[in-house]
């Protein structure tokens, strides 16, 4: 039986309920500013009350935050303002209340270090006749109090890999309510949200948003991973994006990208897949910088060459190949037009450069 680690801080919440059934007066509407902090992988969020229901993100007032609190901070300049760019409502709140998407700027208005956003917005601008459409496949590690992964024995390891997968049954999935309770939080927010699985790795799971035009992708990602890991606090679980929790003989966790531009999707599609692709093997190392936070550092200790993976040094490229850096789904292949999946970015990678980089190689190079 997994046992339930109890946070210290934890509350009862049905207490909260007393409150949450207090009648909000409609002229107050709680915006939930959300931004990404220094880290480049972790998100933060405050809220401000609105006297009127905002309907796009530029109804919503740029604000500021303390940088030095976030790894952010510029010296004894702290302040650094939040830009709105995407409104979606609020799962947790519900009613008129919104969650509101944010970039980061420095106090002299230059985007923040960590805002890939900024020139993200700006490639995808200059590709919008290709209508570039990604799909991302989110993996990742549900964890105990204790950082070890959630219903696994405390004392070892659950039996090896195999039985997992797409798994049914209180002894194959760990979880579960918590993917359910993501899925359909997405769903109420307006997140594209297109499917989810239990993972190869018991505790793992996987939820693919797309597909996504353009700046949307990075978008949608940011607040359905947000989503996640609020909805796991509700139910005193971690959410762990890392590439490869778990060393030895269990998968890690990757993003696999799928991406499309509308000449792959029709008629004679996948010679422009391939032309894509080419470009793409002669940038693989530029590529491996930006699939995670941390300079392709992260992704080295989960693209092995094994566990479903590619190695970090080589660029590979084959029709249902799981083995390879980029994948032609069979499909695509016989239909001869659709998209193609970069099996290389890390789970924790940030989806702004990886779309960026991505519609820079196979659009915007020579
Ligand atoms: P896999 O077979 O690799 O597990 P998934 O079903 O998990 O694939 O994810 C596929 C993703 O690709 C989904 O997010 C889907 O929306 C997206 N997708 C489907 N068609 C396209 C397309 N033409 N361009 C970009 N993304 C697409
Ligand atoms: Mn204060
Ligand atoms: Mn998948
Ligand atoms: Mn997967
Ligand atoms: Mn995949």
């Amino acid at each position: 039986m997994a046992q339930k680690q109890v946070f210290p801080g934890e509350t009862n919440k049905a207490v909260l309920e007393k409150f949450l059934d207090l009648p909000q007066d409609p002229d107050k509407v709680m915006v939930e500013y959300i931004w990404i902090d220094g880290t480049g992988e972790g998100v933060r969020s405050k809220c401000k009350t609105m006297d009127f229901e905002p309907k796009k993100p530029e109804d919503c007032p740029v604000w500021n935050f303390d940088g030095s609190s976030t790894y952010q901070a510029e010296g004894s300049n702290s302040d650094m303002y939040l830009i709105p760019v995407a409104l979606y409502k609020d799962p947790f709140r519900r009613g008129v209340n919104k969650l509101l998407l944010c970039e980061v700027q420095k106090y002299n208005k230059v985007p923040a270090e960590t805002n890939n956003r900024h020139t993200c917005a700006k490639a995808m601008e200059q590709v919008k006749d290709s209508h570039p459409w990604f799909g991302i496949e989110q993996e990742y590690t549900l964890l105990d109090g204790d950082g070890y992964p959630f219903g696994w024995p405390k004392n070892g390891y659950p039996g090896p890999q195999g039985p997992y997968y797409c798994g049914v049954g209180a002894n194959r999935v760990f979880g579960r309510d918590i993917v359910e309770a993501h899925y359909r939080a997405c769903l109420y927010a307006g997140i594209t949200i297109s499917g989810c699985n239990a993972e190869v790795m018991p505790a793992q799971w996987e939820f693919q948003v797309g597909p996504c035009e353009g700046i949307a992708m990075g978008d949608q990602l940011w607040v359905a991973r947000y989503l996640l890991h609020r909805v796991a606090e509700e139910f005193g679980v971690v959410v762990s994006l890392d590439p490869k929790p778990m060393k030895g003989n269990w998968n890690g966790a990757g993003a696999h990208t799928n991406y499309s531009t509308e000449a792959m999707r029709k008629e004679g599609g996948l010679a422009v897949i391939e032309k894509a692709i080419d470009r793409m093997s002669k940038k693989h190392d530029e590529h491996i910088r930006v699939y995670d936070p941390n300079g392709g550092e992260d992704n080295r200790r989960r693209l092995t060459g094994h566990h479903e993976t590619s190695s970090i040094n080589d660029f590979s490229a084959g029709v249902a190949n799981r083995g390879a850096s980029i994948r032609i789904p069979r499909q695509v292949a016989e239909d001869g037009f659709g998209y193609l999946e970069d099996r290389r970015p890390s789970s924790n990678c940030d989806p702004y450069a990886v779309t960026e980089i991505i519609v820079k190689t196979t659009l915007l190079s020579e």
